[in-house]
């Protein structure tokens, strides 16, 4: 079964892969924490290696989502954005609170899209910080949410991210 299996992939394969290039967007989300650290080591020291890696690999700028809620309890975890803006790399939002807009109102999400904005702007220094990550990639439950979101990419001074919206 397994055999007959791997040869109908390898038959389709070919035919599967486009004749043009495509470009992909690598991104990091839930910065600057995600889950819980193995023993001896530190958000930052996480980081700095992913930033690491990145430069090794001559990577072009790969925005890091931030979830800026997180610095209210651990206010050290600045240091986690800084060391990805020292690096060269930008920063976008993804809500304050890792917001779900399936489950949240338009008005409280606009709103805690907001909140996140005043570390971005200072974060990045006159540099795009205007993009967004809808966290779960969950873009709401209705068109009208859909579309509302969707909207703040047509105002000037809001952030811009496929999952990734532009905020203008
Ligand atoms: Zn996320």
């Amino acid at each position: 079964m397994m055999k007959r299996l791997l040869f109908c992939v390898l038959f389709v394969l070919p035919f599967a892969i486009p004749a043009f290039p495509q470009q992909v967007a690598l991104t990091f989300d839930d910065l600057p924490e995600h889950g819980d650290l193995p023993p001896h080591v530190t958000r930052v020291g996480v980081a700095r290696s992913i930033l690491g890696t990145l430069k090794a690999e001559h990577m072009p700028p790969v925005y890091g989502f931030v979830n800026a809620v997180a610095l209210e309890d651990t206010p050290s975890e600045i240091k986690v954005l800084r060391a990805w803006r020292a690096a060269g790399q930008p920063l976008g939002s993804h809500t304050y609170t890792h917001a779900d807009l399936t489950a949240w109102t338009v008005p409280k999400y606009e709103s805690d899209i907001a909140r996140d904005e005043p570390f971005l702007e200072k974060l990045m220094a006159g540099q795009d910080w205007r993009w967004f990550r809808y966290p779960y990639l969950r873009e709401g439950d209705t068109l009208e949410k859909r579309e509302t979101i969707r909207g703040l990419s047509e105002r000037p001074g809001l952030p811009h991210s496929a999952g990734v919206a532009e905020l203008r």
